[in-house]
Order: structure tokens, then C-alpha cells, then sequence
């Protein structure tokens, strides 16, 4: 065992405090880790603040993770010292899921994530990426492109893949219609994404403040939500929506900006069920769907993509004790686009 530092939450009303907690010795499948950069995930706001009702506390939050190896264990292969290296939303997952064969293991029963979860082991809790250090198996590590600015790569591993994966399951591409539903963490990078991909990228957007970096990010159109003749004039328009709200929005008004056979695909979580009525679905053969971060593989796909297309997030760099202030902005969406930790500062 050694001793780790970090901040966790000890408890839902509580401000994050610096806490120090124990990581396991690493084992032969093990790769040791120095975390460099740390990024804000609104799901670590959730967690922390138990809104979704499962929280374990004490809690390390953090699941976008760039760092450097520092050890490794005799039976790995992949990974030297003084690589550059990623670890998303989970470390581990039940091997013997037949879903592991089509690389779909975050759908898996047997998933271990990278915080408020239990090991393998089925009792020690795991703890995240706000923190000096962690061992992880070798097979949950991802290559970081040696091209990319390291910071800026930390929110590639949660808010990149959950964006990256609905894109490639449902086909976005050049001739496809995307919309991106709010402009935060996960959205900034849908629009970077799709873009590259070579769709007709729109963002709709609670307001149009953020109109100039969206257009610039690589967005085709830029509309307000606020503004009721948006869903007028869209009607009809889309392929393909990929909502990251995890507030309670008009879902039907949603719907119908999907041409036929088109699908919304829920990101963001919201606390209440979403309210759907069978005429925003039945006469265009319309589908609503979830995704959910993606596999090993498909992140390590990413990562490449974005190593040669050149994408990274937009992130505004802060230190270890501006992490409470950062949860507020990010509450009133005011982040452009993704707060990252500089762990130097823990
Ligand atoms: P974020 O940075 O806070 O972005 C969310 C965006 O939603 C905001 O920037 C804002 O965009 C929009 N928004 C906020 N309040 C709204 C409201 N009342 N009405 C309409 N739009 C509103 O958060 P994030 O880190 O991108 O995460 C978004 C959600 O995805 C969270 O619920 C998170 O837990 C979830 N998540 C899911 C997965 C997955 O695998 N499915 C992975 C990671 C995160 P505008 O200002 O442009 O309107
Ligand atoms: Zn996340």
C-alpha cells in the first residue's frame, strides 16, 4: 500500500477538502501512474453532490486522466516508464462478459469505475483522478498522441468518447445532419468531433453567447434555444441529435427537429423521466436512444483520431484549490469549455 493525496468530498453539502487515502501495491498487470491533469467532469459535480443517489463518501472525484508511467508490473507489455497515458471513466470490468468479445465492456454489469465504485475485489472503494497517483491494469490505460498538448488531453478521456462513440454508432459523416444540444464540456467536443468526421454540425444552445467559439470550434449553424422560432425553422432538419442537457428540457420540441428515421441520443442525465409523446416518434420513425462513454478500444480509436485530426478540448487551466469555485461555474455553465487541474499544485 502507499499513500496517495488528493481532494475528495467526505459528504454531499461539503466542499471538497484534501484528503489522504491508500492505493493498492501495484501487481504484475499493473501500471503505476502520475496524474498531470485532471479534468472537471459535470458527472463528478453530480457524484460529489450525490444527485444521482449512489455516492460513497469519502470520494477522490475525477475520470479524465492524463498523467506519466512511473512503474510498471512484470507482466506488462504495453507501457514503459515515461509514457504518456489516459484513464476515463473505468479501470476494470467483468472479463468473462461475452460483451468484452464486441468491445461494449462500459455496458457490462461487471464494470468497475474510476470512482464511487468497488474494485474487483467487490469491497475497496476506487478513488479518481484529483489525486498525485493511481494503479491501474494495464488493459484500462490508453495511449496519449505524442502530438497533442498533454493538458488539454485529460477531457478527451470522458467528455471525447462519450461524444465520439454515438457519432460513429450512428453514422455522422459527410451528407449526415448533427445537432449538439448545449455547449458545455461533452458539446464543445461533439462539435470538434463531428466536424472532423465531416458532418453538417449545428449547435443549439440555451443562448447565443457562445455563438463566435462554435462557429469557430467547427460548428455550420449556431441557434438559440431560447428563441421558440428556432424549432419552427429547424423542424424536420436532422439526422442525428445528440443531447448533453442533464436538465429537464421540452423533449418533444427535441424531437421534432429529426427527419424521419432520425435519432436523439441522450447524454446528460436528468434526475426525472423524460416525458415523451408517441406522435413525436410514430409518424417519422423517429428512435430516442442513451449512450455511454465507450470501450477500451473505441477510446484508444478516439484518441488516434484526434491525435490526426489535431483536436483537444478548450480548457481553462486551474489549481488544485480552485476546484470548488470551478463546480459553481460549471453549475452556471459559465466554462469554456472544460476546467483541467494542474495536479503540480496539489
Ligand atoms: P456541462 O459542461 O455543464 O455542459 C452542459 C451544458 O448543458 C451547458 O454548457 C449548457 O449549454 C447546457 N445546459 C445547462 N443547463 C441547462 C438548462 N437548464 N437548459 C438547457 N440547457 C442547459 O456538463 P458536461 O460535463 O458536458 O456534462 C453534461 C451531462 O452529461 C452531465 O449530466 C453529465 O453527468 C453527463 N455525462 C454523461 C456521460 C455519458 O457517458 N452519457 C459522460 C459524461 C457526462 P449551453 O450554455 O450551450 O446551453
Ligand atoms: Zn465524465
Amino acid at each position: 500500500m502507499a499513500l496517495a493525496r488528493g481532494y475528495a468530498a467526505t459528504d454531499a453539502s461539503k466542499p471538497l477538502q484534501p484528503f489522504t487515502f491508500e492505493r493498492r501495491e501495484p501487481r504484475e498487470d499493473d501500471v503505476v501512474i502520475s496524474i498531470k491533469y485532471s479534468g472537471i467532469c459535470h458527472s463528478d459535480i453530480h457524484q460529489a453532490r450525490n444527485e444521482w443517489g449512489n455516492s460513497v463518501f469519502p470520494m477522490v472525484p475525477g475520470h479524465e486522466i492524463a498523467g506519466i508511467v512511473t512503474a510498471v508490473g512484470s507482466k506488462v507489455s504495453k507501457f514503459k516508464v515515461g509514457d504518456r497515458v489516459g484513464v476515463g471513466c473505468f479501470v476494470d470490468s467483468c472479463t468473462t462478459c461475452a460483451s468484452r468479445d464486441v468491445d461494449l465492456e462500459q455496458y457490462m454489469p461487471g464494470l468497475v469505475v474510476t470512482y464511487n465504485g468497488t474494485e474487483a475485489d467487490g469491497k475497496t472503494p476506487t478513488q479518481g483522478g484529483y489525486s498525485d497517483f493511481i494503479v491501474v491494469k494495464e488493459g484500462y490505460v490508453l495511449s496519449i498522441p505524442e502530438n497533442l498538448p498533454f493538458e488539454a488531453t485529460a477531457p478527451l478521456l470522458c467528455a471525447g468518447i462519450t461524444l465520439y462513440s454515438p457519432l460513429r454508432n450512428w453514422g455522422a459523416g459527410p451528407g449526415k445532419k448533427v445537432a449538439v444540444v448545449g455547449m458545455g464540456g461533452l458539446g464543445h467536443m461533439g462539435v470538434k468531433l463531428a466536424h472532423a468526421m465531416g458532418a453538417d454540425v449545428t449547435v443549439l444552445s440555451q443562448s447565443l453567447s457562445k455563438k463566435e467559439d462554435g462557429l469557430k470550434l467547427g460548428a455550420d449553424h449556431y441557434y438559440a434555444t431560447a428563441d421558440a422560432e428556432t424549432f419552427t425553422k429547424l423542424a424536420g432538419t436532422f439526422d442525428l441529435i445528440l443531447c448533453t442537457v442533464s436538465a429537464e428540457i421540452d423533449w418533444n420540441a427535441y424531437l421534432g427537429l429529426l427527419k424521419v428515421d432520425g435519432t436523439l441520443v441522450l447524454l446528460g442525465i436528468p434526475e426525472k423521466p423524460v416525458p415523451v409523446h408517441a406522435f413525436s416518434l410514430v409518424p417519422s420513425r423517429r428512435s430516442i436512444a442513451g449512450s455511454m462513454i465507450g470501450s477500451i478500444k473505441e477510446t484508444q480509436e478516439m484518441l488516434d483520431f484526434c491525435g490526426e485530426h489535431n483536436i483537444v478540448s478548450e480548457i481553462e487551466l486551474i489549481r488544485m484549490d480552485q476546484v470548488n469555485e470551478a463546480y459553481e461555474r460549471v453549475i452556471k455553465s459559465d466554462v469554456r469549455y472544460r476546467f483541467v487541474i494542474d495536479m503540480a499544485t496539489l
